[in-house]
């Protein structure tokens, strides 16, 4: 195979833009440099530090640069169909139709913010962010700020206000905390035996608990102009709201699964695959090393394909 010539990799995403672009100024990674690279590729510097987003950008593009991979940038695949009953694929994109023999989709795990409905109806006197707009403390008015979420964004930033605001964080369940050393391993969500209740990812840090000056709330229930109402039946008046209420993934653009749960990164139409996103694959595809994982099995399901 030769580079450029048998695949191409298109993003929507301005040149050099990668998810890692966007992130808050404060913002480590979750897993450490060692646990953050690509194998064969070791991350440079100090291994047992956690890298910045801005580090990961340019490590990504070393990669990139070492594997001869020129991905073509502020490209958006749109629809992919497959022709016939044959072996050719349609992939519609901003910039025309290919058709192609193989379609991988690394479009991924958290790419669409998601939104609450109640909050449509908040006005605040001060902002209303979700949490993939939030860059630095200042950005927000001074006074309360309500953090919606207690999953690892949620609690991050809450930590990150309580400096400059009086902070207050809703969220739906118990927080469980793991050792940031523990999160290649342990991201994700799982499955309670017991209950067969979806228990969402731990929370990873190296502290085992939030800290005394953040309020804890329960669930957000509704709002109304600028009053929130918690699952408890209290209420709160935030001069801003920080939703930290996760993503979907980036899979509009894929058909809809013709048959049952897809198989691990195959989807029900012949050489449409997927990488790095869990509903697709195993827990833990949306990390560095599981997307890693993905890509492994998809080159080995493409060069098998009859
Ligand atoms: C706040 C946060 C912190 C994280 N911290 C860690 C961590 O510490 N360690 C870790 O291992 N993982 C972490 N992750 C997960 C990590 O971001 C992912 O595992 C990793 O980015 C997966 O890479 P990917 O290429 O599959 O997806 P992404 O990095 O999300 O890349 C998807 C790309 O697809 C492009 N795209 C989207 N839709 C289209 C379309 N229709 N057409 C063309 N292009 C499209 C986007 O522009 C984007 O560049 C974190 C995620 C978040 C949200």
């Amino acid at each position: 195979m030769e580079p450029q010539k048998d695949f191409a990799v298109i993003d929507a995403a301005p040149e050099g833009q990668r998810s890692w672009a966007n992130r808050w100024h404060s913002m480590v990674l979750l897993s450490d440099a060692r646990r953050s690279a690509l194998p064969q590729f070791p991350f440079p510097g100090e291994q047992s530090r956690y890298p910045r987003p801005d580090e990961m950008l340019d490590y990504l593009a070393s990669v990139e640069a070492e594997l001869g991979v020129r991905t073509v940038w502020g490209v958006r695949a749109q629809k992919v169909t497959q022709i016939g009953a044959g072996f050719t694929l349609q992939l519609s994109t901003s910039s025309g139709d290919i058709q192609t023999r193989n379609v991988v989709c690394a479009t991924g795990a958290a790419t669409v913010p998601q939104v609450p409905e109640w909050s449509q109806a908040l006005t605040v006197p001060g902002i209303v962010l979700h949490s993939s707009e939030y860059q630095y403390p200042a950005q927000l008015p001074p006074g309360s700020v309500l953090v919606v979420g207690g999953g690892n964004s949620g609690v991050r930033l809450a930590e990150e206000l309580r400096g400059s605001h009086d902070v207050t964080l809703s969220s739906r369940t118990r927080r469980r905390y793991r050792a940031r050393e523990h999160y290649a391993s342990a991201a994700g969500s799982t499955l309670s035996w017991l209950s067969r209740v979806r228990r969402p990812e731990p929370v990873f840090s190296d502290q085992a608990h939030l800290s005394p000056e953040i309020t804890r709330a329960s669930a957000v229930v509704g709002a109304g102009g600028a009053t929130v109402t918690f699952a408890d039946g209290s209420q709160m008046q935030p001069v801003s709201v920080i939703l930290a209420t996760g993503y979907a993934p980036g899979v509009s653009w894929l058909p809809e699964q013709h048959s049952g749960r897809p198989l691990r990164t195959k989807t029900s139409v012949p050489g449409l695959f997927v990488a790095g996103i869990p509903s697709h694959s195993l827990r833990g595809a949306d990390t560095i090393p599981g997307a890693w994982r993905d890509a492994l099995t998809i080159a080995h399901q493409i060069t098998d394909r009859p």
